[in-house]
């Protein structure tokens, strides 16, 4: 059953560029209405026209089963002639709150937002930009290369998310004492190392498949009001299966931490799959992977559990883009529509 299907419905667009006017708004209104029309799977991107493919998810993930979610097929790449690249970016993915998008620009180019550079372009002009969970509804971002700059203004669709209020925690958890705060403070060390890689890999464009199949019990992006304390939003997507459960790396790409034993996160595992797209997998029981190897899609990095700061068994699945919080549920349909779109350009 898919539960509860009057929720609201974000739109998933694809959008191709095909001019170079500065400052163009790169989906509209009555784009993302036609995105909300559809349920069907994207359609094969044109060579003429700029592709407004829908793509519809639930806003409220705990009202399906990853198993009914399956992120949509893959084409392989077609191996046509290069597109000339041009500075101005054609942009595929997920325009939309926590979501994500992979643009081709000029190898190399420089991406700046309001003055501050935000990322930069791989060998091939690959780029990926993500949206936090309060993106504005218009992100202007200027890409340069070789003293040119090209503007682009991509719309960002709006989502709504829940409040949580959890009472009766130890006050422990939520006001960790001294010792804990040293301890919490190590732990940052790590998985800011974890964060600082930059492996040259490209496993955003494989599609990213579930790191396990189950239940959904907590969303992305909800507040939590923690024995009455507001505490930052939750960033992690709960996959409810039991300890032991085998977690596969979604994608390829370089494992950059692998720490048995953190206070909150307990066993943590975190991968590097390019362009800054960095996920996470929280409470693991068992690691059977080491920093610093390369793992392919589908490769086991070790098994559920309910190590650290969990209430139960489970896999929290976050995902990152530089200093953004990205829903790992919403960008990989995003990743899917990315490789779909771009791989006549690649
Ligand atoms: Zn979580």
């Amino acid at each position: 059953m898919r539960g509860v299907l009057g929720t609201a419905l974000v739109a998933v667009v694809v959008w191709a560029c095909t001019t170079a006017t500065p400052v163009e708004a790169v989906t509209t209104p009555e784009a993302n209405e036609t995105a909300l029309a559809g349920l069907e799977p994207p359609a094969p991107p044109s060579l003429e026209r700029p592709a407004f493919a829908p793509l519809s998810i639930s806003s409220d993930p705990l009202s399906r089963d990853t198993s009914l979610q399956p992120a949509p097929a893959l084409r392989p790449f077609e191996n046509l002639p290069t597109a000339a690249l041009t500075l101005t970016p054609e942009c595929h993915g997920a325009f939309v709150q926590g979501g994500l998008v992979v643009c081709r620009t000029l190898p190399g180019a420089e991406v700046g937002n309001g003055g501050a550079l935000l990322t930069t372009a791989d060998a091939r002009g690959l780029v990926v930009i993500g949206f936090d969970r309060d993106a504005p509804a218009t992100e202007t971002l200027v890409f340069s290369s070789g003293g040119e700059e090209a503007s682009v203004a991509l719309t960002i669709a709006a989502r709504t998310f829940r409040e949580q209020s959890v009472s009766g925690l130890p006050p422990q958890t939520v006001t960790p004492d001294e010792a804990a705060q040293a301890r919490i403070a190590r732990d940052r060390e790590h998985i800011d190392r974890g964060y600082a890689s930059q492996a040259s890999v490209e496993g955003f464009l494989d599609g990213f498949i579930w790191p396990v199949e189950g239940r959904i019990s907590a969303s992305w992006g909800a507040r939590r009001i923690a024995n009455g304390v507001p505490q930052r939003p939750h960033y992690g997507i709960d996959l409810a299966v039991p300890t032991g459960t085998p977690i596969r790396a979604p994608a390829s790409g370089v494992v950059t931490l692998a720490q048995p034993d953190l206070l909150r996160e307990g066993g943590l595992v975190m991968i590097d799959h390019g362009q800054g797209l960095i996920t996470l997998y929280l409470h693991m029981s068992r690691l059977d992977v080491v920093e610093g190897q390369s793992v392919a899609q589908g490769d086991i990095l070790g098994a559920v559990g309910a190590t650290g700061r969990a209430t139960g068994p489970h896999l929290c699945w976050r995902m990152k883009w530089r200093d953004r919080f990205l829903d790992p549920s919403v960008a990989m349909l995003g990743l899917a529509n990315a490789r779909n779109g771009l791989s006549r350009v690649l």
